[in-house]
């Protein structure tokens, strides 16, 4: 099935319901899939069919919404990229994509201006304009005065889009989903959060990435709800919104729930409507899970998953109690277990990888066999990412096995000290890296954001000396104005080792 079939389907139940709303203008169902055939017939004329790829670099605007259906109407892949990449990031995904057309707006003229003379499939740029608060039905760009009346049927092992993976621990790798993963996740998501037609889901999120797609507009989309689509995150804007366009699901990052907290009037807002917050994409801190809650008057549903799970693998079913620290459970229909390096199942407690297989799992990485062989065998993906679970089935992510430090012999796994950092009431962020060192084979070094200028490298160590193992306790403390992030607001470890090793030097 086509994903574009769930918009076909919601927009002749639900024609006259509100799908979309941005910049106080609102579509309706019927007009959303109008919008999206006659873009799609505009695709159609300039070559895109059945596998053809098209890059999307775009903020969050309603035309990526349109151009996505429009491109999988036609049986195309979109490709997405951040719209912050610079030029060498922009180049290597539509090369290693073969992305033949580049969708895109004014913003991110000057980077393609410069990196379009590197690119070797790429036949047509389209910008969309600059016009602010153009009426829905006057947008111009790729739109045509014919329409296609129907999305083209596909076989269900079609790749819909090839997403990077955000390259947190490496080069970007461009995960390759079905339609049927889409399909398969929107209808998952929306039974796990229970959506229905009532619901106002507010997607601040960028569009770029999966987590967006998937909880932000396709899932939303196949149960009819209304889309409350944001340009960008706000910590005083998006809280605003929440409360005065009584949105009932919020889907966030650690990152803005712990902006929210910095906002000091978070707790004159009425956010009664809500009944979904969910975080995913990075673990939350349980100091900033908690004061959050109290704050929005909502369990914040934490979610486990990656790119190559199409989304989502792991969160606490809304029937059963939520526990602090934990993902919940696999999603019904998802095979999960633990192994240890031996790939032999371990019991509660014993902490191992996170393997998977079913109906979210990923075709494969794309024009990369051996990273694919590496990821999945015998069927199961391996996620690279450390957890156990007790003897309820509550599962509790550890950490990246690529992010384990061994000091010593000792294994250290970040996530445990910076949990501890951020009960530091002067500690806004943090990061623990390892540093290799001669002796130990690796050093802990915690990155830190302070809040007041006072905090001192002595009160950090004490600080943790009282709460951890001495193996444990932070060997160096740098403080940094900020920490690098991806645009999902995933703090990027790679770029602080890489930023370490050179002031070591
Ligand atoms: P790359 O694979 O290039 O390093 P990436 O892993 O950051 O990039 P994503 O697919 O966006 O790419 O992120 C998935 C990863 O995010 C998971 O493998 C896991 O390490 C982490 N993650 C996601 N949700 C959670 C969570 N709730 N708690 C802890 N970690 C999480």
């Amino acid at each position: 099935m086509n994903i574009v079939e769930l918009l076909e389907s919601t927009a002749s139940r639900l024609p006259n319901k509100p799908a979309l709303h941005f910049r106080g203008s609102s579509i309706n169902y019927r007009d959303l899939l109008d919008s999206v055939y006659s873009h799609a017939a505009g695709l159609k004329e300039h070559g895109v069919k059945n596998g053809t790829k098209v890059a999307l670099m775009m903020t969050n605007r309603p035309e990526y919404i349109i151009t996505y259906f429009a491109v999988l109407a036609n049986g195309g892949t979109v490709v997405p990229i951040n719209p912050t990449f610079k030029e060498k990031e922009t180049s290597y995904i539509i090369n290693n994509s073969e992305s033949e057309l580049l969708v895109m707006e004014e913003l991110t003229r000057p980077v393609i201006e410069n990196a379009k003379s590197e690119f070797k499939y790429i036949r047509e740029i389209f910008y969309y304009g600059t016009e602010e608060n153009l009426p829905f039905m006057e947008w111009h760009g790729l739109s045509s005065k014919s329409k296609i009346s129907h999305a083209v049927p596909l076989p269900s092992d079609s790749v819909a889009q090839i997403i990077y993976t955000s390259g947190t621990t490496g080069h970007p790798k461009g995960a390759m989903i079905t339609h049927d993963n889409l399909n398969w996740m929107s209808i998952a998501a929306a039974v796990t959060n229970q959506l229905s037609s009532k619901d106002r889901v507010l997607c601040v999120l960028p569009l770029f990435h999966a987590y967006a797609k998937l909880q932000g507009f396709l899932s939303p989309i196949s149960h009819g709800a209304a889309i409350y689509l944001e340009e960008r995150f706000h910590p005083v804007d998006t809280l605003e919104k929440l409360a005065n366009e009584k949105i009932t699901v919020f889907l966030g990052v650690p990152t803005m729930y712990a902006l929210f907290l910095r906002n000091p009037k978070i707790n004159e807002h009425d956010f009664s409507h809500l009944r979904i917050a969910g975080c995913g994409g990075a673990s939350l801190p349980a100091e900033i899970l908690q004061k959050a809650n109290q704050s929005l008057g909502v369990d914040i549903g934490e979610g486990y998953g990656l790119t190559e799970s199409t989304v989502m693998l792991m969160t606490t079913p809304r029937d059963l109690p939520k526990k602090i620290k934990s993902v919940g459970m696999p999603l019904p229909g998802v095979e999960l277990k633990i192994v240890d390096p031996e790939g032999m199942e371990t019991a509660p407690h014993q902490v191992g990888e996170i393997i998977f297989r079913g109906p979210n799992m990923m075709k494969g990485y794309y024009k990369k066999p051996d990273e694919t062989e590496n990821t999945i065998k015998d069927g199961w993906l391996y996620t690279g990412d450390l957890a156990y679970y007790d003897e309820e089935g509550y599962h509790f992510i550890v950490d990246r096995k690529k992010d384990m430090i061994i000091r010593g012999g000792f294994n250290i796994y970040p996530r445990e000290l910076e949990e501890v950092l951020y009960e530091h009431p002067d500690i806004l962020e943090c990061s623990v890296i390892g540093r290799p060192d001669e002796i130990f084979g690796e050093k802990t070094v915690a990155y830190i954001n302070k809040k007041t200028p006072n905090l001192t490298e002595e009160e950090v160590k004490a600080y943790c000396a009282g709460k951890l193992a001495e193996y444990k306790v932070p060997d160096f403390v740098c403080f940094i104005e900020e920490i690098p992030k991806s645009g999902t607001g995933k703090i990027l470890k790679t770029v602080l080792k890489e930023r370490d090793r050179k002031t070591i030097q």
